[in-house]
């Protein structure tokens, strides 16, 4: 049987904190407990916000927890070219269409639209559908637009997607990978389309975190996608591309989230949670295990 292959997958776009050392110990414990591997990918495609000292603090932050990872490290950013392959596989499968409109030119089609009082959908991050005016474009003037240098995102053809791949499953576990009995297991049924047609490539970047996620995952040979529970709806738009670009689907399990004290989620910016300055304060490996429910 092969090894079972666990990952965690940050963003070098600020510093590690208590929400990210359970997702990557919950990893790491449980590639070695089922004596996996357990890969490290750095997320970095968002050039504007990630920097290198973040990057090098994250190999910091996990050594220092005890974690040790294979070598080499994916890093999103030197793999532009896999990412742009997926992107002419959908659009060879007439899956996705370019896109011109802003956050604020969206957010002003949906106020015209809401100004009669109907109540237009908003995805599970809280963003209203995109309304698909760039899809009703005639193909004249888009390719118009195109020529012109205008630039433009790429968006899945949500409902064509979903006439193409029929309904879809994921497994979801229901501990963190504690054991296989079939009890432990369930499987959902994925939902992509509360999500309207997502961007897959970003007028600035061309690609998306859904689109590398699930191109990494499949050429990382990840069986075992473990994260926080606030991905969980994206879970369905991941099962959607696998399914799209004809890749395996890992098991999934999400977990719990680390709450500060007003209940939210830990974000990167809130400096009191942040590893390094836990450990600069004193604090020990073992310490942030009793922290975050692991001692
Ligand atoms: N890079 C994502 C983050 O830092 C995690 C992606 C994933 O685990 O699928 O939130």
């Amino acid at each position: 049987m092969t090894p079972p292959v666990f990952r965690f997958a940050p963003s070098p776009n600020g510093y590690l904190h208590l929400g990210h050392a359970l997702s990557a110990l919950l990893n790491f414990d449980a590639a070695r407990a089922a004596h996996g591997r357990f890969l490290l990918r750095i997320e970095d495609i968002d050039q504007s916000r990630c920097r290198p000292e973040y990057e090098t603090a994250i190999y910091e932050d996990l050594a220092w927890l005890g974690i040790a990872w294979e070598e080499p490290v994916r890093r999103q950013s030197e793999h532009f070219s896999d990412y742009r392959e997926a992107l002419a596989k959908l659009a060879r499968a007439d899956l996705i269409y370019p896109s011109f409109e802003s956050r604020a030119d969206i957010a002003r089609l949906i106020a015209a639209r809401e100004a009669g009082g109907t109540v237009w959908p908003r995805d599970p991050d809280g963003a209203p559908l995109y309304p698909g005016t760039a899809q009703a474009m005639p193909a004249a003037k888009r390719g118009a637009r195109i020529a012109a240098g205008k630039a433009y995102a790429l968006r899945l053809d949500m409902a064509q997607a979903l006439r193409q791949s029929g309904a879809l499953f994921f497994t979801e576990a229901a501990g963190p990978f504690a054991g296989s009995e079939p009890g432990e297991r369930e499987v959902v049924q994925a939902h992509p389309e509360v999500w309207g047609d997502v961007v897959l490539a970003r007028k600035d970047t061309p690609t998306s975190y859904h689109l590398c996620v699930v191109v990494d995952d499949a050429m990382q040979g990840i069986t075992h996608v473990m994260r926080g529970q606030d991905l969980y709806a994206a879970t369905s738009v991941h099962r959607l591309l696998q399914a799209l670009l004809g890749l395996p689907a890992p098991v999934y399990m999400h977990h719990r989230l680390i709450l500060d004290e007003t209940g939210q989620k830990l974000a990167k910016s809130s400096g009191a949670t942040a590893l390094g300055a836990l450990r600069r304060g004193g604090a020990t490996p073992d310490d942030i295990r009793r922290l975050i429910g692991l001692g």
